[in-house]
């Protein structure tokens, strides 16, 4: 890639990655040594720089503070064998990043900054890039208004940043969910197709009444009759019924997540019937109760592939057969490893060299 677009760099002078135990990384704790920032001010993104992890000062009236104009994005950079570093579908992820820019008001991030912000910040951390089996680096590019200004109106003035954390092997414990059947995440016509801060902090009070049942997390429902499936947690819903792959259609309520993409890319390149349609609870029940539901999973970044083994719905769990080593889910989720890993040959050019 050109590095046509100037970025200041200021390295650390006390980096941090001794510290790093590759075998017991705690995840989203630990940052690597660099930051990337770029200020939009008077119509234009001016002097972008990367600069040593840190605290940063902004104004206590900012409007991502009081009225929630923040979007992120979560993606990953592996690591090949021959040490060589790649995104996984990284424009994928600057795309969304600008809808969910344009659901709030934010400015576009033009494709070469995020692409070169992305790779000569990863280029520079390079060493934090884990190279254990399953291990990578977890990115976190993100947009907050700045402007010193209570009024509730679109903000002037905004920062865009990327930084980064190293994430050990995700263990895949298989989850107990149950669908949601009073609040929702996010209603057709509302931003839940966007990454804004506010779809997450507005999830956490549901998600913890669910946990404090025994769950771990949610399957949301839609926000009109709680009839259709939506998403589970902060991830895609795919199951296997009958031998198909059905995952609920997208709308304006559902996040298109590039992992529930990938997945179905695959199980197309497979040969497998893959139905992408409104799903409704009392299907996945049925189902479950006739034993045709073969898998329940969700998907996304950070785990891939979350199996789910129970599903509570009205009081009663329900327990999914378990997962066989033939699983789809199983197969796809290798299958993703191996091309993100750089073991496995990638068909549909998805990885990204920095
Ligand atoms: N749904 C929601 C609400 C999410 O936050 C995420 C994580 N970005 C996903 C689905 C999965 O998306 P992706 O596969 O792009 O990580």
């Amino acid at each position: 890639m050109l590095d046509t677009l100037t970025i200041s760099i200021q390295p650390t002078t006390a980096s941090r990655l001794g510290e790093l135990d590759p075998a017991n990384i705690e995840f989203g704790k630990i940052f690597a040594d660099h930051m990337f920032a770029v200020d939009y001010a008077d119509g234009e993104w001016q002097a972008a720089q990367i600069v040593p992890y840190g605290d940063m000062a902004v104004s206590p009236a900012n409007s991502a503070l009081h009225y929630g104009q923040a979007i992120f994005e979560g993606m990953k950079a592996y690591k090949a064998p021959n040490g060589e570093i790649a995104l996984f579908r990284p424009l994928d992820n600057w795309r969304r990043l600008n809808e969910s820019a344009a659901r709030m008001c934010m400015p576009e991030i033009p494709e070469e900054l995020f692409m070169q912000g992305l790779s000569q910040l990863i280029r520079l951390d390079a060493g934090w890039v884990p190279s254990t089996a399953g291990s990578s680096l977890y990115i976190r590019p993100f947009m907050f208004a700045t402007d010193g200004f209570i009024g509730v109106r679109p903000s002037d003035a905004y920062r865009f940043m990327i930084f980064t954390c190293p994430v050990g092997k995700y263990y895949n414990k298989p989850l107990r969910v149950r669908f949601e059947n009073k609040y929702v995440r996010s209603a057709e016509g509302g931003a839940g197709y966007a990454k804004n801060a506010g779809n997450y902090g507005a999830a956490m009070y549901p998600t913890k009444l669910a946990q404090q049942q025994g769950y771990n997390q949610l399957i949301w429902t839609d926000a009109s009759e709680h009839r259709y499936v939506e998403e589970s947690g902060t991830m895609n819903a795919i199951f296997v019924i009958d031998g198909r792959v059905v995952t609920p259609a997208l709308s304006s309520s559902i996040l298109d997540g590039i992992t529930r993409r990938s997945v179905l890319q695959l199980a197309r390149d497979w040969g497998l019937t893959v139905e992408e349609r409104k799903v409704s609870v009392l299907e996945i029940i049925e189902a479950l109760k006739q034993g045709k539901l073969n898998e329940a999973f969700g998907v996304g970044t950070a785990a891939t592939i979350a199996p789910i083994a129970t599903i509570g719905y009205e009081g009663t769990d329900y327990e999914l057969p378990q997962t066989t080593a033939n699983a789809f889910s199983l197969r796809v989720g290798e299958a993703l490893d191996a091309i993100r890993s750089g073991e496995a040959p990638d068909p549909h050019g998805w990885m990204v060299r920095v």
